[in-house]
Parts: C-alpha cells; sequence; structure tokens
C-alpha cells in the first residue's frame, strides 16, 4: 500500500454515494469473520481478499486514497469475482450488506472504466440501447412476421446475451434458440372453471433455452390456474445488474412491470430462481418513482414455481419411479433469497422420485457473470458441488435457475440437467 495520495477533506468533498456505502457498511464490520466461512469464493480459493470482510477493508483503503492504479484494477477484479450469493449478508451478525456493497461496487467500477472486462463495446451497447422498450416494442413486431434475422437479434435482447458470451466450455451448452419460445405459445391458456389467474413469467431459460421447460411450466400451472403469459416480458434485469449496469437492469424491470400488470394476476410465477429473487427483491427498490408503487404490489405476488408446487400438490403429476435418483441443487436465490431449501426436493419425493439433495448448502459458482469473466475460479468453486453429485451416484441433477442449469451443464456435460418440472411434466413423443 502507498501513503494516501489525497487529503482527508479532498475525499470528504469528493466522496460519491457509493464511498458512503462502503463506509458505512466497514464502520458496522467488527471483523468477526463469520462471513468468510460462508463465502464459497473464500473457500475455492483461500484469500482474505476475496471474503466479504477482506474486500470491505480493501474498498476502504481505495476511498481512503491508500491504493494506487494497480491495485484498484485488483479491487475491481475481485469485485467482479464475488458471486453476489448473499452468504456473507444473511449470516453477518452485524447485519452488513456485504453482497448490496459489492453489487455497487461492481457498476462503480464499471462507470470509472476501472473494470475493463466489462466494458466490451457490446456490452455498452446492451446497456444503453437495449432496454428500450419503443426499440423492444419495434422488434417484438418484426420479431412476430418472421423473419430469422430479427429473432436472431431479439435473442440478444435477453440477458442471455450477457450470460453465454466468453464461457468457457460453452460449446458444452444446448444452442440458444433463435426464435422466443414465448411466441409459440397462446397468451392465456384456461385452467379450470373459476380459477384464479397467474401470469407466467418465462425468464431466459425457458424463452431462450428450454423451450420445453415453458411448455411444462404452463402444462403444470393449467391444473389449477388460468395462466396468462404476457409477451412483452423481457429479461429480468439481474445479468445487467451483475454487470455492473443498474440503470439499464431498472429500464428491464420497469418495462416487465408494464407487462406484468397488464396480465391483471393474483399471483407472478417463474420457474427461475434468480427471476424470482429479482422480481421479489431487486425490483422494488431499483425502479424509478413513478414506478415505485406498481413494484410494491406485484412484488409479494411473486412464486419461484418449486415453491408453488410444493403449497399447491395439484399442480403435480405421479413421475413413477424412473430407475435413476435425481441429484437436486437448490440454487442461492432460492436458499440464501427465499430461505426455502426443501421445496425441490419434497414436490419430486413426493411424486414418486428418489432424491438426493444439496440443502441449498452449496453454492455451484454459477452466479453473478462470475463464469463469463472467470471461468477458472466458476470451476473452482463448483468442485464441491461436483463432489457432492458424485457421491449421490445420481445422472440427473434437477435445478431451476438459468446460471445453475449453465454451471452445471458446462462442468458436468456427463450428466442431464432439468428443472423439477420437466422430470413431471416431460413431453413423451
Ligand atoms: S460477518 Fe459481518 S461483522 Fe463479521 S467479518 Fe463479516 S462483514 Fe464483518
Ligand atoms: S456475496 Fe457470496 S461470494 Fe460474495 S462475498 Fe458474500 S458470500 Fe462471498
Amino acid at each position: 500500500m502507498n501513503r494516501p495520495h489525497h487529503s482527508a477533506s479532498t475525499d470528504t468533498e469528493k466522496r460519491s454515494t457509493f464511498d458512503q456505502e462502503v463506509l458505512a457498511a466497514s464502520h458496522r464490520c467488527a471483523l468477526c469473520g463469520t462471513c468468510q466461512k460462508e463465502c464459497p469464493v473464500y473457500g475455492a480459493r483461500r484469500r482474505e481478499g476475496l471474503s466479504a470482510r477482506g474486500r470491505l477493508r480493501l474498498l476502504t483503503a481505495r476511498f481512503e486514497g491508500y491504493l494506487d492504479k494497480n491495485t484498484e484494477k485488483a479491487l475491481a477484479e475481485a469485485a467482479d469475482q464475488c458471486m453476489l450469493c448473499g452468504r456473507c449478508s444473511k449470516n453477518c451478525p452485524n447485519d452488513v450488506p456485504g453482497m448490496e456493497t459489492f453489487k455497487a461496487a461492481r457498476a462503480f467500477f464499471a462507470e470509472t472504466g476501472v473494470s475493463a472486462g466489462m466494458l466490451s463495446p457490446r456490452r455498452l451497447l446492451l446497456a444503453r440501447m437495449l432496454p428500450s422498450p419503443r426499440l423492444f416494442r419495434a422488434m417484438l413486431a418484426l420479431c412476430r412476421s418472421g423473419k430469422p434475422l430479427l429473432d436472431q437479434l431479439l435473442t440478444r435482447f435477453s440477458g442471455l446475451s450477457m450470460l453465454l458470451p466468453l464461457l468457457a466450455g460453452a460449446e458444452k451448452l444446448p444452442p440458444v434458440a433463435s426464435h422466443a419460445a414465448l411466441f409459440d405459445v397462446p397468451d392465456e391458456v384456461a385452467g379450470p372453471a373459476g380459477a384464479p389467474r397467474v401470469a407466467l413469467f418465462s425468464g431466459c431459460l425457458g424463452t431462450w433455452m428450454r423451450p420445453g421447460l415453458l411448455r411444462a411450466t404452463i402444462r403444470s400451472l393449467s391444473r389449477r390456474f388460468t395462466v396468462s403469459i404476457p409477451k412483452l416480458q423481457g429479461c429480468c434485469g439481474l445479468p445487467a445488474l451483475s454487470g455492473g449496469f443498474p440503470q439499464a437492469a431498472t429500464l428491464l424491470m420497469e418495462r416487465n412491470i408494464e407487462a406484468l400488470m397488464a396480465a391483471r394476476a393474483d399471483l407472478i410465477v417463474t420457474p427461475c430462481a434468480s427471476c424470482a429473487h429479482t422480481l421479489a427483491h431487486e425490483t422494488p427498490g431499483r425502479v424509478s418513482p413513478a414506478m415505485a408503487e406498481k413494484a410494491a404490489l406485484l412484488a409479494p405476488k411473486v412464486r419461484e414455481l418449486s415453491l408453488l408446487m410444493a403449497e399447491e400438490p395439484g399442480l403435480c403429476l405421479p413421475a413413477g419411479k424412473n430407475g435413476s435418483p435425481v441429484f437436486v441443487h437448490v440454487p442461492c436465490h432460492l436458499s440464501v433469497s427465499f430461505g426455502v431449501s426443501c421445496a425441490p426436493g419434497d414436490v419430486l419425493r413426493r411424486a414418486g422420485i428418489d432424491t438426493f439433495t444439496d440443502g441449498g448448502e452449496q453454492c455451484c459458482g454459477g452466479g453473478a457473470l462470475v463464469p463469463q469473466l472467470n471461468p477458472g475460479l466458476s470451476t473452482d468453486v463448483f468442485q464441491r458441488a461436483r463432489a457432492a453429485f458424485n457421491r449421490s451416484g445420481a445422472a440427473i441433477v434437477a435445478t431451476e435457475c438459468s446460471g445453475c442449469f449453465i454451471q452445471w451443464t458446462r462442468c458436468l456435460p456427463t450428466a442431464r440437467v432439468l428443472h423439477p418440472v420437466e422430470l413431471l411434466f416431460a413431453e413423451r413423443s
């Protein structure tokens, strides 16, 4: 570390909202180390600077002027190496908001040009232009007219355009569809007479990577609900947020609020835990004041599909013994964000499927664009998940998050990776 290169008074004048956020978090930290034990990145690398406590101390040193430019770049990289899993914030005895601070750090370093890895021209284009509702609607109209080139362009509107490029092992992934599965299903599927309404938020996984998941979700939900499928929905905004583009994320979130409000539904259901987290927990605090009331109305209605299936047994079909046990990986956005670890396994067991589960205790390393930014680290974090899977003797992994799905498919190409609802409502050819 160098000596401070700003005077204390200049620092005080120039401190941004982010500076204040870092300092407030840092002042609450008692250096107890609980977050270190919980952190999957620290667990894989054993470096204090990659734990919440270590990152906070480095961020504080940076704003006190103790770090030179090179060290600052290393600090921006450390922010990019956080999975944003929330385990540090959830387990901190002093309520230090580690995950929120590191999310803000990504935005700060991207904005100030320190995180060069996040600033490719394509990503800037995505961040500035793609969330435009007018452009998006025009693209939807053209997409419906069936022009393949425009279908391809629309693919790039999804969060997958941030999740997939530069991904080591991407050749092991199923191809991203050139056509949104959302447009292959009706606007509404009727449930039983007098059934309540749900709005289905497909997420990038159902729309672009697994059209069978979208259809299985509709088949399950329509057993008890009338299902509205708003066609103006888009990416939930989490990849933009993770990439350090909060303004782009806000535009995406506001577009989704309009689409979901128009469905006039009793519940908002999504088969993706990360989309559920974003709709329920990120969106209300990130939209403009004009949209805040609508966001607050929608947030309590959000349900991740496995949780709803656990609450509503009528949504499930008995699967029968399939001969092979299923390993259930519970995403951090279910276990940490919603505090629920057993629902996916319970649903499958109730349907007659033998399961092993990691109980939501193991981050798979697929979060927050880390597989794209630092595939080596992401693979190292995956090792504990791989060991648990190998011990189970299962050949199938069930999980419900686009990031986890990509990570398990990338790191374990010999296994089949499916959503629980796909196991229960598989299409029979
Ligand atoms: S758990 Fe909280 S108080 Fe303890 S070291 Fe981590 S951030 Fe600081
Ligand atoms: S959010 Fe997760 S990966 Fe990031 S510092 Fe906290 S525990 Fe570690």
